[in-house]
């Protein structure tokens, strides 16, 4: 049960091999990287061929994920490869967070451990990500915890499979990572879990907790009062993770929905992350009820939006 299966090394697709050359196009025919030599080190760097944010930092940010994906990468891509990456997006995103959430204006952040009122709906993640959670879950519990949380994980997937994401905002449909009110994967949680943050945890409280207030919220399209660099941050990240995964080596990189991306994993065969690596698209099951018809990667905005501090 605990056996790993990320061991698995692609052999490297011809797609991926002439990447550089020939970066693949996102559904609206776009190509957002380019990889060149830089003159003074030898190097191989990647860049942006135009900014994709309107923050200058954000396009660093995006830029320097892309760098670390290509290195990562480039040798031969592996699934172990992809849950490092995962795992530095996470760390930097964290890093990055927390700095900026040093600069918030005293207390003006109200997010603190055991608030839990924002893990209650959908959460968008890539594949790297749901490959590190289910590679943590793996190497970290005995058979019997596993078993326990493939259960829990099983149970909210057949409540929520096909419900879209304004149907899963509810008190009824907790994150199967919830437990007593604290986060049960937050060494590996989502990239999106780390931007999060609100000003008011009473209105976090109030729009999921009371049905009026809920529905005037989901109608209104717009998220809550949050202090938007952390959030800023984690969508830079996972843009250039998205970006340099799906143009350079022509992974698969569709937002996933969480419960139902480490379902799939848990419960599907155990070829399928090496599918994923070779470039096959075995993780469609998992793309969300509200998913299904989107066309590709398209970059930044293309992860699964959380119902708190949306970017305007
Ligand atoms: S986002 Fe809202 S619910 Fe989540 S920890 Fe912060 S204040 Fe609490
Ligand atoms: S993964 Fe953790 S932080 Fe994210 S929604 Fe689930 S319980 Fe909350």
């Amino acid at each position: 049960m605990k056996q790993r299966n990320s061991k698995a090394r692609a052999a490297r697709p011809e797609a991926a091999k002439k990447g550089r050359r020939d970066a693949h196009k996102d559904a609206a025919g776009r190509v957002h990287l380019t990889v060149h030599r830089d003159p003074a080190s030898g190097h191989e760097r990647v860049a942006l061929r135009s900014p994709v944010f309107q923050e200058a930092w954000q396009n660093d940010v995006a830029t320097a994920a892309a760098n670390t994906a290509y290195a990562v990468l480039r040798g031969e891509p592996s699934v172990d490869g992809a849950i490092e990456l995962a795992r530095n997006a996470m760390a930097a995103t964290s890093r990055l967070a927390a700095g900026l959430l040093a600069r918030a204006p005293g207390g003006a952040v109200a997010c603190r451990a055991g608030c839990d009122h924002c893990c209650y709906q959908a959460v968008g993640i890539t594949p790297p990500e749901a490959l590190a959670i289910v590679d943590h879950l793996r190497s970290t519990l005995s058979d019997a915890a596993l078993e326990r949380v493939a259960r829990r994980v099983s149970d909210g997937h057949e409540r929520t499979r096909d419900l879209p994401s304004s149907e899963r905002f509810s008190p009824d449909h907790p994150c199967p990572f919830l437990e007593s009110g604290r986060c049960s994967i937050y060494e590996v949680r989502p990239l999106s879990c780390r931007g999060m943050n609100s000003l008011d945890a009473g209105e976090c409280a109030t729009r999921l907790r009371d049905p009026e207030a809920r529905a005037a919220f989901l109608a209104s399209g717009k998220g809550g009062r949050s202090f938007m660099e952390p959030i800023r941050a984690f969508h830079a990240i996972s843009a250039g993770l998205q970006l340099g995964l799906s143009e350079l080596f022509r992974l698969d990189m569709r937002p996933l929905e969480l419960t139902a991306a480490v379902h799939l994993l848990l419960t599907g065969p155990e070829s399928l992350a090496s599918e994923w690596i070779r470039g096959q698209r075995p993780f469609e099951p998992a793309r969300g009820a509200d998913q299904g018809k989107d066309p590709g990667p398209s970059g930044p905005i293309d992860a699964l939006g959380r119902a708190s501090g949306r970017d305007p």
